[in-house]
């Protein structure tokens, strides 16, 4: 595939999105794919930015309809990744990446075995609680519900290609903008993009 494809996954709590922006704000070829949920809104979150916000009725008619590469249910909610959307920006060239759970990670790895798979692992559990209950945005039952899910979530962590522990935010930026730009420079990605330059190599 032309584009190159990023799978990023951590626990709730773990510091992701700040991550991913950091990410964003530093490499301008990279695009972040908007999924769909069935989650309500937090404040500040804007439809069609953060993600395509959708009531279970319609989530269930456009998974029927096969529109979704992956779908996965988080904390009581449900999440998917749009097919169409995807496979056109990786077809043309694009970077793209998936902010997504362990199970959407299994889904998508099927689809596009290329795919980068990076896990975000918070300092500490007990960092990780702080961090859940400092958000304010969460009531303890689902904080409580988000710590069990951390839990079980970082047991497939070796099913990841890169692990970034977020300790300090600037390294771990640093990191991900690393394994992005490597990512991009791997030989079957190259070859595709410099076709013509391979080809005259692999002339007698
Ligand atoms: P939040 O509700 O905090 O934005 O996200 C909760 C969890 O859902 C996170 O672990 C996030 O990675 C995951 N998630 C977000 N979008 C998708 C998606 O399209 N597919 C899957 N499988 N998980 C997603």
């Amino acid at each position: 595939m032309p584009g190159t494809l990023i799978i990023i996954t951590a626990p709730s709590g773990a510091g992701k999105t700040t991550l991913v922006r950091g990410l964003l704000e530093r490499d301008s070829q990279i695009q972040l794919s908007v999924s769909y949920t069935t989650r309500e809104p937090r404040a500040g979150e804007a439809h069609g930015c953060d993600y395509h916000f959708v009531d279970i009725a319609e989530f269930r008619e456009l998974r029927d309809r096969g529109e979704f590469l992956e779908w996965a249910e988080v904390h009581g909610n449900y999440y998917a990744t749009s097919k169409v959307w995807l496979k056109e920006q990786i077809a043309a060239g694009r970077d793209i990446l998936l902010e997504i759970d362990w199970q959407g990670a299994q889904q998508v790895r099927k689809a596009f075995p290329d795919a980068v798979g990076v896990f975000v692992l918070p300092p500490s559990l007990e960092e990780l609680e702080a961090r859940l209950r400092g958000r304010g945005t969460d009531s303890d039952d689902v904080i409580a519900r988000r710590l069990l899910g951390a839990r079980g979530e970082m047991r497939h962590i070796g099913e990841f290609d890169y692990v970034i522990l977020n300790n300090e935010l600037r390294c771990a930026v640093d990191d991900l903008v690393a394994v992005v730009r490597a990512s991009r420079l791997r030989y079957p990605n190259q070859h595709l993009r410099h076709l013509h330059y391979f080809d005259f190599l692999e002339q007698d």
